[in-house]
């Protein structure tokens, strides 16, 4: 059978690219690796088991970055979630539109229709899809955004709004306002099914093609040995920001010299595939508290701030949020009164990112640098077999502006979150 459109990947995006064409109507085979895996558990749907998922085996993808010679020799685990939602199934649910100016700066690159006002739209039709929750206040956050106005970091209503992010505000949550369950973009848009998509589960090895045109899929199915075939008139590869490089080089469309080296016959000398990967910088700030914390019925704690690091408030390059300490899945020690601030992060690991000890009061620097015109790491393909590297080549040359993770003292000097962060 040819189908309208194949999607490769049920994650953040392929789950809704899918119920779009659909809704269209399309047919579409929408082809996921994870989508036999049992997410029925209540760990994958309360918020407040999160932070034990992205170290879940039953739906990790088991990525890994090289040994970074500038963070000693560590190795950076790099979750990916392979289930039915992507990794909207382990993530923080955070709900972030995004700085208005980057959009805008896209557009002014070339990319034609990501303007601001161009995505705006899709936001508002994605939020009407999934409702958003915001996170309520209560004493502690109070005694945060206190504390951040006294460093000139007012209270922001609402951080996705017309104002802009600047400011601290009331985590946003995609957690049912209704049920207070985790959504995924697959419950979301697919949960109730539809006629027109068709959920296969299985590996997607790569594209195939008519000269260089791309006329379907090969399809290891989930159980089996030997490769299907599947016809499409539309593929769409959105299999993450690793897995979509990834079958593009197992399809021949990467650097040429280097897919030669491992046995793939080249279809297009492409460079730039599977290069400039970035990803966050975050650290893990380890506080007692000097009182109990407030519940924490969602994932994070449930404010955040957004700010500049350079005092230029069109370029935010800071973002912190704050976790309990003794929310399950977190690195020890596990503590009632202790809590974590994720400082100038925006990807958080709770493995400890490679450290296992995370002391209170001191700063442990994990995760890669995000934005920028950095050129950062590299998904390469080691070997001509699909889906056997799990190792990311270079990840993250950058990392030794940060200190090649060395702990930090925050007593030794320096602008320290804790100063955002007094209770008293
Ligand atoms: C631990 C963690 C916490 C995060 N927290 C937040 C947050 O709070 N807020 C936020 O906005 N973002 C967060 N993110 C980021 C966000 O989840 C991702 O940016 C988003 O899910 C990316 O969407 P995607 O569709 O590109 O990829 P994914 O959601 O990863 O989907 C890709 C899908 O493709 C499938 N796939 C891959 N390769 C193949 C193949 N060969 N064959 C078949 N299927 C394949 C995968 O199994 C997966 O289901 C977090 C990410 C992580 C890892």
């Amino acid at each position: 059978m040819t189908y309208d459109v194949i999607v490769v990947g049920a994650g953040a995006s392929g789950a809704i690219v899918a119920a779009r064409a659909a809704a269209d109507g399309l047919s579409v085979l929408l082809i996921e690796a994870g989508a036999a895996t049992d997410i029925s558990g209540r760990e994958y749907w309360d918020p407040t088991l999160w932070a034990e998922l992205p170290g879940d085996p039953a739906i990790a993808w088991g990525y890994q970055s090289v040994p970074q010679p500038n963070l000693d020799g560590r190795v950076i685990p790099m979750s990916r979630a392979k289930a039915l939602g992507g990794c909207t199934l382990h993530n923080a649910m955070v709900y972030v539109r995004g700085a208005h100016a980057d959009y805008d700066a896209w557009a002014a690159l070339g990319c034609t229709g990501w303007g601001w006002n161009d995505v705006l739209p899709y936001f508002e039709r994605q939020e009407a899809m999934f409702g958003i929750l915001t996170a309520p206040g209560n004493a502690f956050i109070g005694s945060l955004f206190r504390a951040a106005a006294d460093q000139g970091i007012p209270f922001n209503p609402d951080y996705n709004g017309d104002g802009g992010q600047f400011g601290a505000a009331n985590f946003r949550f995609t957690i049912d306002t209704v049920t207070g369950s985790r959504q995924t973009s697959y419950s979301v848009y697919l949960g109730a099914g539809s006629t027109r998509v068709q959920t296969v589960a299985g590996l997607v090895v790569s594209i195939l093609f008519e000269g260089t045109t791309a006329i379907g899929v090969s399809v290891i199915p989930t159980g089996g040995t030997v490769p299907v075939a599947y016809h499409g008139g539309t593929i769409v590869v959105s299999a993450g920001a690793i897995g979509s490089p990834h079958i593009l080089l197992l399809s021949g469309i990467g650097a040429a010299a280097q897919l030669e080296q491992v046995g793939i016959p080249v279809l297009v000398d492409q460079p730039e595939v599977g290069q400039h990967l970035h990803d966050d910088l975050f650290g893990t700030v380890a506080y007692t508290s000097p009182g109990p914390l407030p519940p924490q019925p969602y994932g994070l704690l449930g404010a955040v701030i957004f700010a500049s690091t350079t005092g230029n408030e069109s370029a935010l390059d800071f973002e912190s949020s704050l976790s309990s300490g003794a929310m399950a899945g977190m690195p020890p020690p596990y503590r009632p009164d202790s809590y974590w601030i994720w400082p100038n992060f925006l990807h958080h690991i709770p493995s400890g990112h490679g450290r296992d000890d995370v002391p209170l009061h001191r700063h442990v620097p994990h995760g890669l640098r995000r934005g920028g015109r950095r050129r950062s790491g590299a998904a390469r393909q080691r070997r001509a077999q699909p889906a056997r590297d799990r190792r990311l080549h270079r990840a993250a040359p950058h990392y030794r502006q940060y200190g090649g993770g060395v702990v930090h003292d925050r007593r030794k000097g320096g602008r320290s979150p804790s100063r955002l962060l007094s209770t008293s």
